[in-house]
């Protein structure tokens, strides 16, 4: 089978692979769609951790259950349509025992083995891991995978923190991938929304997809602050440090930074004044990816029609180095997504 690998940093390889068979509790998935992630582009340029070469791509995806291992037919069957969950983490495996798993974060299992290389023809994975797809949600609502999911679990974290339906809520990187997700997620759990990017065709599909309001970066301080004495939370999806602190100063008493994006490694930290920071008891939380529950959630929010992937470009597998370049100069606003057929 055909499978997009790293071959080294920098270079993907459409390779001739061979065709995996799924082991104890595993299903083998034929792949008809996948979604192109920005941290696909951050894993074949090194921008993290420096990820052994060679090694394969892709954590988004939508396929058909073509054949199960001894102990996965309880939780899918043959012909099944499913989406591959829980993006780049814990996807492919979690214990389901520690203190992690017990308390619905299996991104934190020490025992997760992580989702990786659906770009490919076929992929083997925990049958566990699988949410099935109704009629509803086509193949290249993809998206929702990573990106989707993301934005749902990073959003649902503000109940643990009195913030409910009715308060405002900042999204931060509003017209990306994962911020066009946020504005509908955050919509339909019933938030105020201000969508927060920069330039006038960005702030225009912002308002498209929803957001009570949208600000460019250059003037959303001001105006959350004369207009809504800052907010209750803001979300980051934002991959700049500029991002943080602009979350950081939107917020109102009490308010919840939630961390979403990953910046390079060579964007270094961003920094707090405790004085400040405590006085105006703002609490601060990283959000990564989400869990199954989430995503089946998820899925039934779209399949009602209240989340709609924005997708910004369509390609083949073999045209993958195009669309990575195409992405890094962001050429197209929305997600990209890959036909494997
Ligand atoms: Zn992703
Ligand atoms: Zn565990």
């Amino acid at each position: 089978m055909r499978a997009a690998i790293v071959e080294k940093i920098g270079e993907i390889t459409i390779k001739d692979v061979p065709k995996p068979s799924p082991g104890h509790e595993e299903a083998l998935v034929k792949i008809s769609t996948v979604g192109v992630c920005h941290s696909d582009l951050h894993m074949v340029k090194g921008d993290w951790v420096k990820v052994p070469t060679p090694f394969p791509l892709g954590h988004e995806a939508i396929g058909i259950v073509e054949e199960l291992g001894p102990g996965s037919e309880e939780f899918v069957k043959k012909g099944d349509r499913v989406i591959l969950g829980l993006g780049g983490t814990a996807g492919a495996y979690w214990c389901g025992a520690c203190e992690y798993c017990l308390a619905g974060k299996p991104m934190l299992c020490q025992r997760r083995i992580q989702l990786q290389g659906v770009f490919a023809e076929y992929f083997v994975v925990w049958a566990k891991a699988l949410v099935k797809l109704p009629d509803e949600i086509e193949n290249n609502e993809v998206p929702l995978a990573c990106a989707g999911l993301t934005a749902y679990s990073a959003i649902k974290k503000l109940a643990k923190f009195g913030i409910q339906a009715g308060k405002t809520v900042a999204i931060v990187g509003a017209a990306g991938g994962l911020g066009h997700y946020g504005i509908q997620i955050a919509k339909a759990l019933g938030y105020k929304v201000i969508g927060v990017d920069i330039g006038p065709e960005k702030l225009e599909f912002i308002k498209k997809m929803g957001a009570d309001l949208a600000v460019d970066v250059s003037e959303a301080v001001k105006i959350v602050k004369e207009q809504f004495n800052g907010v209750n939370a803001s979300i980051v999806f934002s991959s700049k440090l500029a991002g943080f602190e602009l979350g950081l100063k939107l917020l109102k008493r009490g308010g919840v930074l939630v961390a979403v994006a990953l910046p390079a490694l060579s964007e270094g930290s961003f920094s707090i004044n405790p004085f400040g920071f405590i006085l105006r008891g703002f609490h601060i939380i990283g959000s990564l990816v989400g869990n199954v529950q989430e995503m089946r959630e998820l899925i039934q929010l779209a399949a009602d029609g209240k989340v709609k992937t924005h997708i910004g470009r369509i390609a083949k597998l073999s045209e993958i180095n195009e669309v990575f370049e195409e992405l890094e100069k962001a050429k197209f606003v929305g997600r990209a997504i890959l036909e494997i057929d």
